[in-house]
């Protein structure tokens, strides 16, 4: 993104977009929005969102406690058992992720393998299927990561708000990195169709049709 002269900022953005577009992207020189802001679209979108916490274990996979696993390993969550059942083991180079853990509607991220019992039960379900992690330590620099996948009630979100060059993509639950490839080029395509939409049309002065011109160029 950087190679094709993108910027990266990092700031917060408060309220809802609609009611800013034009601050924005004025702002930012921008032509348009693209909202990427997961659960911050509670906000942002004026939408129902909410997490799927989710933790992982992450422990030595350098080839000393046990042999190095190199494939990853994984049963999928069984929803019908109404239970955590998920399991998986992913090797990133010298590091092995044991998870894993999907809780609906759990905002807190402190949690641990001491204070946690879900996360000692993740623990064991690993141990269970390999029996061989019983040897595996765990990094000390960050023994366990716990994030918020963001899931909506009405599932992904990629489309245009209507009458604006704003445009959603959030909202993809458990599934944000799979899904990434498609819902970056469809957006790419929505954005080729503002460029048409808004190409002809009489540009006024103002920041609002300076970014409608960036558009269209
Ligand atoms: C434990 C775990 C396991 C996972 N496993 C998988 C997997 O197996 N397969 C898979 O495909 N995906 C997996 N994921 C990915 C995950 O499920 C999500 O789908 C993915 O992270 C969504 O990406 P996103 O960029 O849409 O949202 P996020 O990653 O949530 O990013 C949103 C960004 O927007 C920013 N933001 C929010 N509000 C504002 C605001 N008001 N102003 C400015 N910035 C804001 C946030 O700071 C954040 O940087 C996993 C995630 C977790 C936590």
């Amino acid at each position: 993104m950087r190679q094709l002269g993108g910027q990266v900022i990092k700031r917060k953005v408060s309220g809802r977009l609609v009611d800013q577009e034009e601050s924005l992207k004025g702002e930012f020189e921008a032509a348009a929005i693209v909202n990427c802001a997961g659960l911050g679209s509670s906000e942002l979108a004026d939408d129902n969102m909410y997490p799927l916490r989710g933790a992982l274990l992450r422990v030595d996979n350098n080839g000393r406690h046990f042999p190095k696993l190199n494939k990853a390993l994984s049963i999928t969550l069984d929803e019908g058992e109404n239970s955590q059942n998920m399991i998986y083991l992913v090797p990133r180079e010298n590091i092995l992720l044991l998870g894993g853990l999907v809780e609906k509607d759990k905002w807190s991220t402190d949690i641990t393998l001491e204070n946690y019992t879900p996360i000692q039960q993740m623990h064991e379900r690993c141990i269970d299927f390999l029996p061989i992690l019983k040897r595996a330590k765990l990094d000390v620099d960050e023994p366990v990561r716990v994030g918020l996948r963001p899931a909506r009630k009405r599932n992904v979100r990629l489309e245009e708000e209507k009458g604006t060059t704003i445009i959603h993509n959030y909202g993809h639950g458990g599934s944000g990195v799979t899904l990434s490839w498609g819902c970056g080029r469809e957006v790419v395509e929505r954005i080729k169709s503002l460029r048409r939409q808004y190409r002809g049309q009489r540009l006024s002065e103002g920041t609002a049709h300076r970014a409608i011109a960036d558009l269209v160029s």
